[in-house]
């Protein structure tokens, strides 16, 4: 038993009495209302619950059903939540048939040019400001990003243009801040099997951005989303970012099959990242272009006013009136499959 079905009717009463019997049995309940009916959702091993205990949650009245689910992942699965997932972050809705597109520079490095590239991504449409902070870098010796006066410029970049604002968390004890100055936490790659990490977030209500570890299964992802929303947090969102294979001449490989697939396995929405997935300016266009026929939900663009000198991922990065004229190209390849930028 994965699942309990409550009907409208159940009273607050008997959902704390089934509550206190998980907890007996040593598993949490995690209880999402709608407007028809309540589920439960039973965190915990679930494996150890006999058919008898399981008859006894039936037996229960306001309860219309029991369901196990077969998946390692429950909560991020299709099987607990049939519909879609929309996250409403200041208005803007992910998963919904609007694609937001979330771009901005890799990293934030001043003031000027970081309100600057905000300005210029709003005017091409863009709906959020994506910039890092703390960045991820291979070598230790690299621009490791401005930490918290990174973040404060882009409370200010939010201030002047209206647009949201995503930034990177790579640290537990940043958590406070990261969630005071930003709209949702990006969880890199890199971290995506951080699991303390994923704790920790799971227990803001921030939305999260989690991406693809570099050499990770989709199965390995989405248990690293479960996580997440086993600590309570359900505003979950999936970035491909391209995945490690023996081809070099992208930077990585995007696994745009990973967009169906995660449609069919689980009703979180699916954010396709063309920039880091290829690594190389001229071919983020088509790539953006295939995810959202593919049926992405979210994009996320690395823009720069100056990528020559751009402290990081410059070669990856679109100039503003390339970004610009991407945006243009989306709208038909979005209306294609019954979609909107
Ligand atoms: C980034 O968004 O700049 C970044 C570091 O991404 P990833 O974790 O996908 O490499
Ligand atoms: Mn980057």
């Amino acid at each position: 038993m994965d699942i309990i079905v409550l009907g409208h009717e159940a009273t607050k009463e008997e959902i704390k009495h089934i509550t206190k019997k998980l907890e007996s049995w040593g598993l949490k309940a995690n209880i999402s209302k709608g407007t028809e009916r309540t589920i439960i959702g039973v965190i915990g091993d679930t494996s150890k619950i006999t058919e008898d205990e399981e008859a006894a949650i039936r037996a229960i009245p306001g309860v219309e059903n029991v369901v196990r689910i077969l998946k390692p992942y429950k909560l991020a699965s299709r099987e607990f939540k049939r519909e879609n997932t929309e996250i409403n972050i200041q208005g803007i809705v992910v998963g919904g048939k609007k694609i937001p597109v979330m771009a901005g520079p890799c990293a934030v490095e001043n003031k000027t040019i970081l309100t600057n590239i905000a300005e210029k991504v709003k005017k091409a449409g863009a709906t959020f400001l994506r910039g890092g902070a703390f960045k991820p870098r291979t070598s230790p010796y690299s621009f490791q990003g401005l930490g918290e006066e990174g973040l404060k410029y882009l409370a200010e970049a939010r201030k002047k243009t209206g647009l949201p604002v995503i930034t990177e968390i790579m640290d537990p004890r940043d958590l406070d801040l990261i969630v005071e100055y930003s709209d949702i936490i990006q969880i890199g790659a890199r971290n995506m099997q951080n699991f303390r990490l994923l704790l920790e977030v799971g227990s803001s209500n921030k939305p999260v951005l989690l991406k693809r570890g570099l050499s990770s299964t989709i199965k390995e992802w989405l248990m690293s989303a479960e996580y997440i929303m086993s600590r309570g947090n359900q505003n979950v969102m999936l970035c491909e970012r391209g995945i490690r294979t023996f081809e070099t001449a992208t930077r990585n490989t995007l696994d745009l099959s990973a967009v169906p697939v995660l449609k069919q396995l689980t009703h979180l929405p699916v954010v396709v990242d063309p920039s880091h997935g290829v690594g190389k300016r001229e071919l983020v266009a088509p790539m953006a272009k295939a995810a959202v026929a593919a049926g992405a939900d979210a994009l996320i663009i690395e823009v720069h006013t100056n990528p020559e000198e751009a402290m990081s991922d410059g070669e990856q990065s679109l100039k503003p009136e390339q970004f610009e004229k991407l945006m243009k190209e989306l709208r038909p390849v979005a209306q294609a499959v019954g979609r909107e930028i």
